[in-house]
């Protein structure tokens, strides 16, 4: 498959490279990549604003079409990609194929139907038409982390495209593959050159050089807080618009009127893919008196997880990315243990593969860095709650707002504690649930702006209102 960046519909290559090897055996390596730099950034934006003056021009049911031949062409190599990504970043590789490449076509298909869809919102007021229109923005700088890496940059792709705007795709060091197979398939759907730009490389190199271009005029990001802050800074300077999707710390909150099997079942799936997953809920908050109850299920579950290969559909616990990953999973629960945490399980790594052992930790206090940091590893805390109003203030403590889960019997709770929690998205008796119409995106340091829907094309898109006299003639 191509190692080298996807710029102007041709594939070139840079002199020097990175490896990518395969969380599945680190003695494993799968690719030596171009590794970008300011000077591929720049032929990146050039074609990009080429590709710009074409696709700009497309009707929305031109783009539609295009955009609907890529999700065909996608589920044709469902089992390409999902079996790529499984080997490049670890996650499993039954979920990569029945549910996250899937999505990735979904997210294409959805877009074509809401531009297709759209119309123009128009008024008559003092003898005049008003009309708001959409205009394509410009080249926008997608930049996506190495966890779910296909189905991400699909979601954020999707709508910059659909919108009219050409894409500078830059996707994570840690698990690049699945962004060429994607690349490949933009040229079979049609996409005119230029239109789809995909750079390889180090976020600091060649990411860096992109969002620090003036001509590039939209910046959608996923990551963590301390990337997304350098980005703003770029993004501040040319006076670019920025969304940016960041890290989580998601309160799990269990009331003692909830099914607890439902609530213990939700609670030990936070564990899957090592829980390196922004959206888990990594904080069990838990009501005291029933807290006996839901640990005994929930240790009961936690215990029939099996850590694994990710290419084995037995597997239910993916291993780590990469070993700084781990390392850095470790000295969170080091830390914790200097402060005085108490460690129920797990604790340490596994030493014949790159598995983090499933850990649970009751903080000695809420101020622990376990609580107010995110892990991005299988490590969950346990607290207990005596009534609601304390459980919501839990939930709010940290400086995080991207999710929060609510197990619950009562309809009145739910809609109190639901609104009351801050998050960009709350979940009632269920988890990861969500359509694509629906906005997403994170509130305090989990993000700014939202994504999805219209949300997405709104940001993707210059508003112009069209102000026509009624006795305008030709
Ligand atoms: P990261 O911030 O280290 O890297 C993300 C991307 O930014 C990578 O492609 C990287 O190369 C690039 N990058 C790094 N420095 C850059 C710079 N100076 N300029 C431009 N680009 C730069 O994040 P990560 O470790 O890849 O991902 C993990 C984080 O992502 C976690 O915090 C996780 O919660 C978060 N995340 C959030 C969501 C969400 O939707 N909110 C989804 C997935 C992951």
């Amino acid at each position: 498959m191509p190692t080298g960046h996807l710029i102007g519909g041709a594939w070139v290559s840079s002199p020097t490279t990175f490896a990518t090897y395969s969380p599945t055996d680190w003695d494993w390596k799968l690719a030596d990549i171009s590794r970008g730099d300011a000077t591929t950034a720049d032929a990146a934006v050039r074609a990009s604003l080429e590709g710009f003056a074409t696709w700009s021009t497309y009707s929305p049911v031109e783009r539609a079409a295009v955009l609907r031949r890529l999700a065909d062409l996608i589920d044709h190599r469902n089992d390409d990609i999902a079996m790529v990504e499984t080997v490049d970043m670890g996650f499993r590789h039954e979920s990569m194929r029945e549910r996250l490449v899937a999505r990735g076509a979904l997210n294409f298909r959805t877009y074509a139907d809401i531009i297709e869809s759209h119309e123009d919102e128009t008024w008559d007021v003092k003898n005049t038409r008003h009309a708001v229109l959409r205009m394509p923005a410009g080249p926008a700088v997608v930049i996506t982390p190495w966890n779910a890496p296909f189905m991400l940059a699909t979601w954020k792709l999707a709508p910059a495209l659909a919108a009219g705007n050409s894409v500078l795709f830059k996707p994570a060091e840690w698990s690049p593959l699945s962004a060429a197979l994607l690349a490949e398939l933009t040229v079979e759907a049609g996409f005119p050159p230029g239109v789809f730009n995909m750079v390889q490389g180090i976020g600091e190199e060649v990411g860096a050089s992109l969002v620090a271009d003036e001509r590039v005029r939209r910046i959608s990001f996923t990551g963590s807080p301390e990337t997304a802050r350098h980005i703003g800074k770029a993004a501040a300077e040319n006076l670019v618009p920025f969304t940016a999707e960041l890290g989580g710390k998601g309160p799990l909150m269990v009331f003692a009127d909830a099914d607890l099997d439902l609530a213990a079942r939700k609670a030990a799936e936070q564990y899957e893919d090592s829980g390196q997953v922004c959206l888990a809920g990594t904080r069990l908050l838990i009501d005291a008196s029933v807290v006996d109850e839901f640990r005994e299920a929930f240790q009961r579950l936690t215990e029939a997880h099996v850590l694994g290969d990710p290419r084995n559909d037995a597997t239910s616990v993916a291993p780590v990315v990469h070993p700084d990953h781990l390392a850095s999973i470790g000295g969170f629960v080091d830390r914790a243990k200097s402060e005085g945490d108490n460690v129920v399980w797990g604790g340490k790594r596994r030493e014949d593969s790159l598995h983090y052992e499933l850990t649970l930790i009751e903080p000695a206090s809420n101020n622990s860095s376990i609580v107010q940091n995110e892990v991005f590893g299988p490590v969950l805390t346990i607290q207990t709650f005596a009534d609601e109003d304390e459980a919501v203030a839990l939930a709010n403590s940290t400086r995080y707002g991207l999710t929060a889960l609510i197990f619950t019997g009562s309809r009145e709770r739910a809609e109190r504690v639901g609104r009351a929690v801050r998050a960009g998205i709350v979940w009632v008796n269920t988890f990861l649930v969500r359509d694509l119409q629906a906005p997403f995106g994170g509130a305090g340091i989990s993000g700014i702006g939202r994504e999805g829907g219209r949300y997405a094309l709104e940001f993707h898109s210059d508003l112009k209102t069209l102000i026509i006299a009624d006795d305008t003639t030709i």
